[in-house]
């Protein structure tokens, strides 16, 4: 039969009439960015979902805010992000991924340096299950009001993301900024938020973290000295620590890592896209 019957249409015409079509806009982003997502709504029960997994919002009486990232180590897949309330969907974001293209480092070391004794590898594990726990229990709310800043007022040496190739074998990336500093140049907190580590760990050295609530983190590492202790609050620009070459590495410098939702990402998108939150 070439003609549908208008009967059988007709529920289907209904439900069309009733269902609010959700507001939907379109985003890119990149391997090992973040994205500052805003919403106008008044409801203050909203739930977001990225990829089918709940991400946090953080609702006012006027508007909702999330972070959302791309790990470094993303599939380039497209995906979509939800707000719902209840089981509504008010707004959608549909993101597309663009692949990035990192640099490459070429370093040589002894391969003696690369590999740890037993005895290192164990106290860099239990280091990692102390900080699994310290990620894993971030503030539930943004803890800052301004964009966040970069850390010292120095030339980057290497930039997030370089990949790194030891004696020409790739061995891995490096997930965070780092600055030229001397031993004892003071380093400021990027943004206000709650010292949840300060101490000596294998890797980074005397290393300070900040919880900037709803997952997002900041790490400093190879200081001298830490200035601040867990549970101090502290504001954007606060002296924190001061920089030195403790833990693995080469030389003086600053390591500033930024972790949002258990990944590694750029600080300096964190920075733009703050900026432009906070109209800074
Ligand atoms: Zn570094």
């Amino acid at each position: 039969m070439k003609y549908i019957s208008l009967t059988l249409l007709a529920p289907f015409l209904l439900s069309c009439a009733i269902a609010k079509n959700p507001v939907s806009r379109e985003e890119t982003i990149h391997p090992g960015e973040v994205k500052w997502l805003e919403f106008k709504t008044t409801d203050v029960g909203v739930k977001l979902f990225c990829k089918g997994q709940e991400v946090k919002v953080e609702a006012h009486k006027d508007k909702a805010q999330a972070i959302v990232i791309e790990s470094y180590f993303s599939d380039l897949q497209p995906f979509t992000c939800s707000l719902k309330s209840n089981d509504q969907v008010l707004e959608e974001v549909f993101f597309k991924v663009v692949e990035k293209e990192y640099k490459a480092e070429k370093l040589k070391v002894d391969s003696k340096r690369i590999a740890l004794s037993p005895k290192n590898q164990k106290r860099a594990d239990a280091e990692q299950l102390v900080l699994n726990k310290i990620y894993a229990s971030s503030e539930p709310r943004f803890l800052f009001t301004k964009a966040f800043q970069e850390p010292m007022n120095s030339v980057v040496t290497s930039v997030y993301g370089t990949k790194r190739v030891y004696n020409n074998v790739k061995k891995g990336q490096h997930l965070g900024t780092d600055y030229r500093a001397a031993i004892g140049d003071k380093v400021p907190a990027a943004n206000a938020g709650k010292v949840v580590f300060a101490g000596d760990l294998f890797y980074t050295g005397w290393t300070v973290i900040i919880d900037h609530g709803m997952d997002v983190f900041t790490v400093y590492g190879h200081c001298s000295k830490t200035l601040v202790k867990e549970g101090d609050m502290v504001e954007r620009g606060q002296l924190i620590a001061l920089s030195g070459n403790t833990g693995r590495t080469s030389g003086p410098h600053l390591h500033w890592g930024v972790k949002i939702q258990g990944q590694y990402v750029d600080g300096f998108v964190l920075i733009d896209e703050t900026k432009k939150a906070f109209k800074e």
